[in-house]
């Protein structure tokens, strides 16, 4: 049975995520039945984190660990050629004893390993430090996140420091607090940050003319949304803003009410959020296929390609509708081609379109690819950055050590050219 999290009641206080369904798409039935069951017992203590992945208290991470020794590779092993030119790959069965992940298939190899040392082993061991946090049973206090702000509060979208005290998330109090939350709320509050009248995307940060031009349209929206906040009749009459998030995979499973972040951004205006992708998972449930999660917050979900279903959303309009594609990987030789229709019909629009990459090289590759495919079919409107807004997390892959991502690390901007139409007579 597919269990999402969806029994929001709504204008109530600070709600409780199970932080489970964040990273599974069932969530455990204490969730469902109310969190007020069973007490979680306490398998780590928060001085005693750092556990070797062999000899964690959680079985997760004891699992983990056999299948990176498993799938993985020795990272020294990777950069040594054998004579026949192939990678000499063998299991990393030695475990750092600073990281605690099994990174060698020696000492000696691990002793060589000097960019492991310098450069990946201090994230690896915060990592298996929070990892333990999140499964060490303790209630994670830091995902109570607070409701609508009060109109006279002004929030600061400058940081993630800014934006979490401006907003009143009280609950997050260490560094490690502020990477977990980050991690999920990068998605919705990647999206305000650029909607938003107090965006940090600016003229002097990126923003180009033709970006400032897109933005104003979709800003001339919002501003008609809080006009219309004390007239009811206007108020029917509204558009909602239309936010599209195209090849939706982990943003789409993330439980519903944390969009409520993204509304609570914009608070006048409706607004529809469409994850549109073949990995996009809910849909897969046809009864939930929509959730309404507020009076003003619409999730809606499409499992296709945007360029197949495209007819259940057209006509699109730049003063209404926005585009979002979180590390698409359109660079990628075997997602490029994929991808190109959808590209093609984004262009069309003549609606904005932001992307996001999980570090430099992952967007830059991005980059390259759509000025190759489009790039005169196209205008930038912000140029490649880095995303005040990214994940604080850096995550890495079961098979290599070395590959890590960071969701939203970077962020750009385009929409297809809008040309002048001139008479020659
Ligand atoms: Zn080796
Ligand atoms: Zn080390
Ligand atoms: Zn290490």
């Amino acid at each position: 049975m597919r269990t999402l999290a969806v029994q929001t009641t709504f204008g109530s206080g600070r709600r409780a995520i199970s932080l489970k369904s964040l990273f599974t798409p069932s969530p455990p039935s204490d969730m469902v039945h109310g969190s007020s069951g069973k007490k979680q017992r306490i398998l780590v203590q928060p001085h005693d984190l750092f556990h070797p992945l062999s000899k964690s208290p959680v079985k997760e991470m004891r699992e983990k660990g056999a299948l990176i020794q498993q799938h993985g590779c020795c990272t020294t092993c990777v950069t040594e050629t054998t004579a026949m030119g192939k990678p000499a790959t063998r299991e990393p069965t030695f475990e750092c004893p600073d990281c605690g992940y099994p990174t060698h298939c020696s000492p000696t190899h691990w002793k060589q390993d000097t960019t492991h040392h310098d450069e990946l082993c201090g994230h690896l061991r915060e990592a298996n430090e929070d990892e333990h946090d999140l499964r060490s049973g303790r209630t994670l206090r830091e995902f109570e996140f607070p409701s609508a702000q009060l109109p006279e509060i002004v929030v600061n979208l400058s940081s993630w420091d800014s934006f979490l005290y401006t907003r009143s998330f009280t609950n997050i109090n260490s560094n490690r607090a502020m990477r977990h939350v980050s991690k999920v709320l990068t998605y919705p509050v990647t999206i305000g940050s650029v909607l938003h009248q107090f965006s940090p995307f600016v003229l002097s940060s990126g923003l180009t003319p033709e970006g400032l031009k897109s933005m104003t349209a979709l800003r001339t929206t919002i501003k008609e949304h809080d006009l219309a906040r004390s007239e009811k009749e206007l108020a029917m009459q509204q558009m909602p803003l239309r936010v599209f998030v195209l090849g939706a995979r982990a943003e789409a499973m993330l439980p519903p009410h944390l969009y409520l972040q993204l509304a609570y951004l914009l608070p006048n205006s409706p607004v529809h959020v469409y994850f549109v992708g073949p990995e996009c998972i809910p849909a897969a449930d046809e009864a939930r296929s929509t959730i309404v999660v507020s009076s003003r917050l619409v999730l809606k979900y499409h499992k296709s390609y945007f360029h197949d279903a495209i007819w259940n959303f057209a006509p699109f309009d730049p003063y209404t509708d926005v585009f979002f594609m979180f590390s698409p990987g359109i660079g990628h030789p075997r997602a490029r081609p994929g991808w190109q229709p959808t590209v093609e019909k984004l262009l069309e629009t003549k609606c904005a379109v932001f992307a996001t990459g999980f570090h430099e090289r992952d967007m830059q590759s991005d980059v390259r690819a759509l000025r190759e495919d489009f790039g005169d079919k196209m205008d930038w409107l912000l140029e490649p950055r880095e995303n005040p807004f990214s994940s604080l997390k850096r995550d890495f892959g079961i098979r290599n050590l070395r590959e890590w991502a960071i969701s939203n690390w970077g962020i750009y901007g385009f929409r297809g050219k809008r040309y002048e139409v001139q008479r020659q007579e």
